[in-house]
């Protein structure tokens, strides 16, 4: 680099890096890993993933401690996501030992982007698959592509750790009952633009979505789940078409760990009335609080945040898990990998 990034002024975007590492599944088995300088790839036009979506990815970050030493956060459950995903949707698994080799080794080629310690910045790391056989009937590809780009990414709140308002729309589903919901698949991304979109257009954050089948109960907020602090509990959905989100499970887990009650279960929108905080949690933001819900087609606002501030459970948490992925705290868990 010839000049310095601004690391805290960086958006979630894409700036380029150095590399990019990619292996190819060909005849029945996965290939030797390549590192790449290029910022294209070369498909056949009868693709699967261009034609019949066969394309899933993940999202991990990397940052910088106080030691300048790097760590990964949530590896492994990343690497057993994809497998899921990959299952899912039909597509060839990458093994778990291949995923992590090649996460380590992309982020190692390109640490001089790593953003610095106590700059609210990271290294995002996108693993992608897709099927890159030509194929005009639709059955799964015989050849798969397996890739991860970095770049890093500013910190989520600029303007520090605020709430914002999300919405619930009945008009959009994203996902259908038992359908491709809890895999990460970008085919449910594409799902979810238009009410995405409406949703910005009107000044909220994003939406709430409403389990497809009896739109009676709370889902996720798209790219990330929802969970909300009712009577000192932590709540969060359990439903068969939402994505299990490593970050809610690394927030449940620090909940338990601060005498928290942890309940997974069907949450129902008139339930919305009757709790004290809430967040949609993901990578991208870790949490980000919520100061009002409000139901589009009913009119109801659910205002959860009267003063414009976070709630204190919500920061605890969010400031907790945090720390791990710095390293300022104790990895009891054994979460993060340092790299060396
Ligand atoms: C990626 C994703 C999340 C967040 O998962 P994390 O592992 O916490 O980043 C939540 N919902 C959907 C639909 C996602 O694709």
């Amino acid at each position: 680099m010839e000049k310095e990034l601004d690391w805290g002024n960086l958006s979630f975007g894409y700036i380029p890096t150095d590399y990019n590492v990619r292996c190819y599944y060909r005849d029945g088995k996965w290939g030797d890993i390549e590192v790449s300088q290029s910022e294209t790839v070369n498909l056949h036009i009868a693709a699967t993933a261009l034609h019949y979506g066969q394309e899933i990815f993940e999202g991990l970050k990397a940052f910088r401690g106080k030691d300048g030493k790097i760590r990964i956060f949530r590896l492994e459950e990343n690497a057993k996501r994809i497998i899921d995903s990959a299952k899912g949707i039909m597509m060839e698994p990458v093994p778990a030992g291949l995923f992590a080799e090649m996460v380590k080794k992309v982020v190692k080629l390109n640490e001089r982007f790593v953003p610095p310690y106590g700059s609210g910045a990271s290294l995002y790391i996108r693993p992608l698959e897709i099927g890159i056989s030509a194929q005009v009937g639709v059955k799964p590809a015989s050849e798969y592509l397996f890739l991860i780009l970095v770049s890093p990414v500013g910190p989520y709140f600029k303007s520090g750790f605020k709430p914002t308002n999300i919405c619930i729309m009945r008009d959009f589903d994203r996902v259908a009952p038992k359908g491709t919901g809890r895999w990460k698949v970008g085919g449910n991304y594409a799902a979810s633009l238009a009410a995405g979109e409406k949703a910005h257009s009107m000044g909220y954050s994003a939406v709430l979505y409403l389990d497809p089948k009896e739109k009676k109960y709370l889902d996720e907020c798209g790219p990330a789940n929802f969970f909300a602090i009712k009577d000192g509990r932590y709540i969060t959905p359990a439903s068969e078409s939402i994505l299990p989100s490593i970050t809610n499970m690394s927030l449940m887990q620090l909940a338990q760990d601060m005498g928290i009650e942890v309940e997974r279960r069907h949450i129902t929108i008139d339930e919305l009335a009757h709790i004290q905080e809430a967040a949609a949690c993901g990578t991208a933001a870790v949490a980000s609080p919520v100061g009002e819900i409000d139901d589009i087609d009913t009119g109801d606002k659910y205002v959860l945040s009267a003063d414009g501030q976070p709630g204190p459970v919500t920061t605890a948490l969010y400031n907790k898990l945090r720390a791990v992925q710095l390293g300022d705290e104790e990895d009891v868990h054994g979460w993060v990998t340092v790299l060396d």
